[in-house]
């Protein structure tokens, strides 16, 4: 576990409709950012599930969750209420999609 490793389709699948949600502070074309997950040590890389939008600037910029993470999560909220957040954008998302395919009678 913690290994990096190439992703599967399934969690390739989920890493772009992360990014198309777009950062989750700004709305601008985001990269995806692997949260830190709970009970795992510092550089252990959690799961491409635990990933939400950042664009470049609150990714990696001067004021980000990489550099000033307490700065930023006070301000945005923690890296595990984002992803509660992206999780949800993404399960209302199907659900629409979902929805519209129904009424095209496709699958
Ligand atoms: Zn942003
Ligand atoms: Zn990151």
């Amino acid at each position: 576990m913690a290994k990096k490793k190439v992703a599967t389709k399934g969690e390739r699948e989920h890493l772009s409709k992360v990014a198309s949600l777009g950062c989750l502070v700004c709305q601008r074309p985001a990269n995806v950012h692997h949260i830190r997950p709970i009970g795992l040590g510092m550089g252990m890389r959690s799961s491409h599930y635990q990933t939400i939008p950042l664009c470049r600037e609150h990714h990696q910029g001067q004021f980000s969750i990489h550099n000033c993470k307490q700065e930023f999560e006070a301000m945005y909220g923690t890296e595990h209420e984002m992803l509660q957040k992206t999780l949800k954008e993404i399960e209302n998302i199907e659900e629409a999609n979902n929805f519209f395919n129904y009424n095209k009678g496709e699958k």
